[in-house]
């Protein structure tokens, strides 16, 4: 979701998944929040976490038991993986004992209802978990957004690596890092002024970003006119064709430069895998990718250098 998205969401832009192995419930949750906001339904833990994944709701509404994994093992599950550790659980319990309670809040829950469910206090706990979510969404767009180019910032990275790095390593998946480099740009601002400078960064990174693949791989601008590519379970094979398609994709946006070599604007790349078990830690391989950039632009720029 890019910045104007997400500072202008309203409760009808939300998203509510509601999860029930009975049609019943999930009809009753439905027709109470339709006016509110947006709902889907899922009939089993199980569907509603490969949903999460994918669609990245803004609020589960669970109910505790049903057959196979419980409402409160969902939540665990979701607690526990860095794409859906952001989104918020309610529980809807048939029994308000005070395990029950205690269960629900050690499962990582926001809040939770008992049933027969009271519509209008159900309607407004809803309301008030789905605004403080457009609010706390907001403020972490504000952190963790460059605002010049959209992409993520430094800041982003220092905050989410650890998390991305536990989820490769639970999964024992590679993770590529591949950092790149205007050439020449500070001849560009000397040429064409700091204004087209700024618009030349914007294009280039907004252009990069939709040329990314997955909603996994991630673009952090982490200096001037340097960024990284987060690339989640993806080898060398994978990066290289990652690396030679964002060369061919900048080279072809053919963005006029008369004082670099080809005439027109070229990035250098370099590039380095995470390995979980492996003998580097992700800040070796981060300062091995800068290294290999640094080669890249020895070795005549708008080029990739991959680690062995
Ligand atoms: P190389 O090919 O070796 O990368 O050379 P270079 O000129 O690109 O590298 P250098 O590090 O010498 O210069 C980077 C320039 O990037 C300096 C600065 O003018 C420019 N720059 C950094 N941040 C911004 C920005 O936000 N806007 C603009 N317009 N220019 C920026
Ligand atoms: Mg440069
Ligand atoms: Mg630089």
């Amino acid at each position: 979701m890019n910045f104007e998205q997400t500072t202008n969401r309203t409760l009808k832009d939300c998203r509510v998944l509601i999860v029930d192995d009975q049609e019943s419930s999930l009809l009753i949750m439905e027709t109470l929040l339709k006016d509110i906001t947006r709902c889907h339904t899922a009939m089993s833990a199980d569907e509603a976490f490969v949903y999460c994944q994918l669609q990245q709701p803004d609020l589960v509404i669970s109910d505790v038991n049903m057959p196979g994994t419980s409402g409160h093992e969902l939540s665990q599950k979701l607690r526990a993986n860095s794409d859906t550790d952001h989104i918020p659980v309610i529980f809807v319990t048939a029994s308000s004992e005070d395990e029950e309670q205690e269960r629900c809040w050690a499962a990582g829950g926001v809040d939770f209802v008992t049933k027969p469910i009271h519509a209008t206090t159900f309607r407004n706990r809803v309301k008030f978990q789905l605004t403080h979510k457009l609010k706390s969404d907001l403020l972490e767009t504000l952190i963790y957004t460059d605002r010049l180019t959209g992409t993520y910032n430094r800041h982003y990275l220092d905050e989410r690596l650890p998390n991305i790095v536990k989820d490769v390593e639970r999964d024992k998946q590679c993770l590529s890092i591949a950092i790149f480099d205007i050439d020449f740009f500070k001849q560009y601002n000397d040429e064409y002024g700091h204004p087209a400078g700024d618009k030349c960064l914007w294009l280039l990174a907004n252009t990069v970003q939709k040329s990314l693949m997955r909603p996994m791989d991630h673009l952090v601008r982490i200096g001037g006119e340097e960024f990284l590519i987060l690339l989640p379970n993806t080898d060398r094979a994978g990066a290289q064709v990652v690396c030679q398609r964002l060369l061919e994709t900048i080279y072809s946006l053919n963005i006029k430069h008369n004082n670099a070599d080809l005439g027109r604007v070229t990035v250098s790349i370099g590039h380095a895998i995470f390995t979980p078990g492996g003998h580097e830690s992700i800040e070796q391989v981060i300062s091995r990718a800068d290294q290999l950039l640094y080669q890249a632009k020895a070795q005549g720029r708008n080029c990739y250098v991959c680690s062995s």
